[in-house]
C-alpha cells in the first residue's frame, strides 16, 4: 500500500488532515460529480442541510457534536454555515447544520464532514445516555484501547462533552484540559502476586492526589479481597473497583450488594465501589442503587454512529429537494422552558409561534461562519458538557 510517509515514524493508515481538507477522504462519486459539473458549467448557489431520520435502537434523541472540526476543516472556504450549538441534544429530523454556498465548494468535502459528525455525535449521545442513567454517579470513559489510537482525542472529547466526568486517555486529557482519570490494571496485581501488596505499592508510589482504587477480581473472592484491602489500607482505600463483571451475569448486583454490606458493618463505608466491564446505559440503571461510579469502554468509545444525511433544500435562492424531503430553508425554535421544537421555514417569525407549555421560544440554528470566517467564539469543552448535562434533565432514555 503506498503512502507519504514520514521517514522513521510509526506507519499507520490515516488520512493528514491537510489530505483531508484537500478531499482524499471524500467517495469517488463526489469527485466525478465534480468533475461533470465543471465541465457542464452547472456549478449553483446551494443551501444544503443535515439531518438524522432516525437513531440507532429507536433512541429518542441524540447529541450534536463535531461542529469544531468542521469549522476548522471547512475555513477560508466561501461557505456560509449555520448550526445549533454543539451539544444540543436533538431529535430526528431537526435540522442540525446547514451550508450555503457554491456547490462545487464543498462537493468534495461532504463524506468528511459527515464522517466528523455522525461518529463524534454517536460518541456524545452514547455517553449521554450512560449518563443519564448514572445520575450524580460519575461516568469514566476507558475506551481509548477500542479505537485506532489517532483517534482517541476526538473519541475522548465526544464522550467528556456528551456527560462523561473523566477520560483515561493522556492525550486526550491534554486537549482538554482535564485530569485523565484510571486505576490500575490486572497486570500489576499479577506481577506483585497479591492484592494487598499491588496496593500498598500504589499507595507508596503514586501522586496522593490520585485516589487509591484498587482491583479486588484478579485472584480471590471479591468480598474477602475487598475486606482484606479495607483492613490494610483503611481510610487510604477511596474505591474498589470490579472489572469484567459479564462472566458474573444475574447475581452481579447482588454480590455488590454483599460487598457493600460487608465493608459498611466493618465501618468502610468510604470506601466506594467502582465497576468497569461491559458496561452501558442498561447495566448501568440495574446497578446504580449499588455502584458509586462506572468505567465504560467499548459502548461509548464505539458507539453506534448518528446517521445523518446532506441534503440540497434550495438553489438558486428557490426552495427544491429530492422526494421525501422537506424543501427550503429552515429555522429550529426551542422551548426554553420544556425543550420541545419547532421546525420551520425560515422567515418564520417567533411572533407566528407558541410552546404548548407556555415558554419562550427562541431560534438555535444560527451563523457560525460566513465566507468562511468562523463568527461564533468556540467554547471549552466543558462548557459544552454543562450545556449537554442541563438539557438531559428534560430527556428520558
Ligand atoms: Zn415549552
Amino acid at each position: 500500500m503506498k503512502s507519504d510517509h514520514e521517514e522513521g515514524a510509526p506507519r499507520f493508515y490515516v488520512a493528514t488532515p491537510q489530505e483531508i481538507r484537500e478531499g482524499k477522504t471524500t467517495d469517488i462519486y463526489f469527485v466525478r460529480t465534480h468533475e461533470i459539473i465543471e465541465k457542464k458549467n452547472l456549478d449553483r448557489h446551494v443551501k444544503a442541510e443535515f439531518i438524522a431520520k432516525g437513531f440507532h435502537d429507536d433512541w429518542p434523541w441524540a447529541v450534536f457534536s463535531g461542529l469544531e472540526e468542521i469549522l476548522s476543516l471547512v475555513e477560508g472556504l466561501p461557505l456560509t454555515i449555520r448550526a445549533v450549538p454543539e451539544g444540543t441534544v436533538f431529535r430526528s429530523y431537526e435540522p442540525v447544520m446547514e451550508i450555503e454556498g457554491n456547490y462545487q465548494d464543498f462537493c468534495l468535502l461532504e463524506t468528511a464532514i459527515l464522517g466528523l459528525m455522525c461518529q463524534s455525535s454517536g460518541v456524545a449521545t452514547k455517553a449521554a445516555r450512560c449518563k443519564k442513567a448514572a445520575g450524580e454517579r460519575p461516568v469514566l470513559s476507558f475506551g481509548a484501547r477500542r479505537v485506532h489510537p489517532a483517534l482517541t482525542p476526538m473519541v475522548d472529547r465526544s464522550a467528556y462533552i456528551g456527560g462523561c466526568d473523566g477520560i483515561s486517555a493522556v492525550k486526550g486529557a491534554e486537549l482538554l484540559d482535564v485530569v485523565p482519570t484510571g486505576t490500575m490494571p490486572h497486570a500489576l496485581i499479577l506481577l506483585f502476586g497479591d492484592t494487598v501488596e499491588a496496593a500498598e505499592a500504589f499507595n507508596e508510589i503514586v501522586d496522593p492526589k490520585v485516589g487509591r482504587v484498587v482491583l479486588i477480581d484478579t485472584f480471590n473472592d471479591e468480598k474477602f479481597e475487598a475486606i482484606r484491602l479495607a483492613e490494610a489500607l483503611r481510610e487510604k482505600l477511596y474505591a474498589i473497583r470490579l472489572d469484567t463483571p459479564s462472566s458474573r451475569r444475574g447475581n452481579f448486583p447482588r454480590m455488590i450488594e454483599e460487598i457493600r454490606w460487608e465493608l459498611d458493618i466493618r465501618g468502610f463505608s468510604h470506601v466506594k465501589i467502582f465497576v468497569s466491564g461491559g458496561m452501558n446505559e442498561d447495566k448501568i440503571r440495574q446497578l446504580n442503587p449499588y455502584v458509586d461510579a462506572y468505567g465504560v469502554g467499548t459502548a461509548i468509545s464505539n458507539a453506534p454512529v448518528v446517521d445523518f444525511s446532506m441534503d440540497i433544500i434550495e438553489i438558486e435562492g428557490k426552495p427544491f429537494a429530492k422526494k421525501g424531503k422537506m424543501s427550503g430553508s429552515k429555522q429550529v425554535f426551542r422551548c426554553t422552558r420544556c425543550l420541545q421544537e419547532q421546525v420551520v421555514f425560515l422567515g418564520t417569525g417567533v411572533e407566528d409561534l407558541t410552546c404548548d407549555c407556555g415558554g419562550t421560544l427562541e431560534p438555535i440554528l444560527n451563523p457560525v461562519m460566513v465566507d468562511g470566517k468562523t463568527t461564533v467564539a468556540l467554547q471549552h469543552p466543558r462548557e459544552i458538557r454543562g450545556y449537554v448535562l442541563s438539557q438531559l434533565e428534560h430527556f428520558e432514555l
